[in-house]
């Protein structure tokens, strides 16, 4: 296990800071073509597993975009993570796991819809927002708040961005520290504290990381963009527990949930 987390590292290492993109792929490629009997050996190689789905996903989205929607390079991306895809039966079912989700299938969609193609989005995403938003993952300990957060990426890039930046201000996990700010500038706090996330690459950044990008320049690494779009997602402390700001008032999270459900 810390062998597998630590090559995870080193792919992080190729891709953000060093350049080198093919040495990085080359090691999601393989994590994710691992037997399915290691991978579901223990719950933090499944979460692993998971994340990198999600990694090599945001990593792919990012480089089609800035490729040029349309172009050959930009379709190769793609190409690429429809190649690490898997089934999508299963998107609705009741899986109060977060590690069985395939994020890399979710970020796929996200892509076709914001190319326009909106019947193979919707037949992933729907059936996974209704499933995400009926309260299945809420006794899965981590991860009812991190299908949350992936609930709120989504809304954003879908351009609903009242209800995702609600749902992403709600974002806590006490006593758990996580990376919030992709932008690697060392902030690891364990609740939203303010920023923007990338509709573009699915990527969430603090407010100064943001604010080099919204001055058209790029951060010291490889990671989103100036030509994104930057949805601001300001912090608010005084957030009680199960309830949201959605559109300045005060609603329980479930409201917003079951309004998702009739909306997808
Ligand atoms: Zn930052
Ligand atoms: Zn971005």
């Amino acid at each position: 296990m810390p062998e597998f987390a630590l090559t995870l590292v080193l792919a992080d290492l190729f891709d953000v800071y060093d350049d080198k993109p093919d040495e990085a792929a080359r090691i999601w490629i393989r994590s994710l073509q691992l037997p399915e009997t290691f991978i579901s050996s223990s719950r933090e190689l499944k979460y692993l597993h998971s994340l990198v789905g999600r990694t090599y996903g945001m990593h792919l989205i990012r480089r089609a975009f800035d490729a040029r929607v349309g172009t050959d390079e930009s379709n190769q991306f793609i190409k690429a993570l429809e190649d690490v895809c898997v089934s999508n039966e299963g998107m609705g079912d009741t899986i109060p796991d977060y590690s069985a989700l395939p994020l890399q299938n979710l970020i796929l969609a996200v892509w076709n819809k914001s190319v326009g193609k909106h019947e193979e989005a919707a037949a992933v995403l729907r059936p996974f927002m209704q499933t995400a938003t009926s309260g299945v993952y809420e006794d899965s300990g981590l991860g009812a708040p991190i299908v949350n957060f992936v609930i709120a990426r989504i809304l954003i890039a879908m351009g609903d961005e009242a209800r995702g930046v609600a749902l992403m201000r709600t974002y806590s996990t006490p006593g758990v520290i996580n990376t919030l700010c992709y932008g690697r500038c060392g902030l690891l706090p364990d609740r939203w504290i303010g920023g923007y996330s990338s509709s573009t690459c699915l990527t969430d950044l603090c407010c100064d990381c943001g604010e080099v990008l919204k001055q058209r320049k790029r951060l010291p690494i490889n990671v989103c963009g100036p030509e994104h779009s930057l949805v601001s997602v300001p912090n608010r402390e005084d957030l009680p527990q199960g309830k949201a700001y959605f559109n300045d008032e005060l609603v329980p999270i479930t409201q917003i949930y079951s309004d998702i459900r009739q909306i997808w």
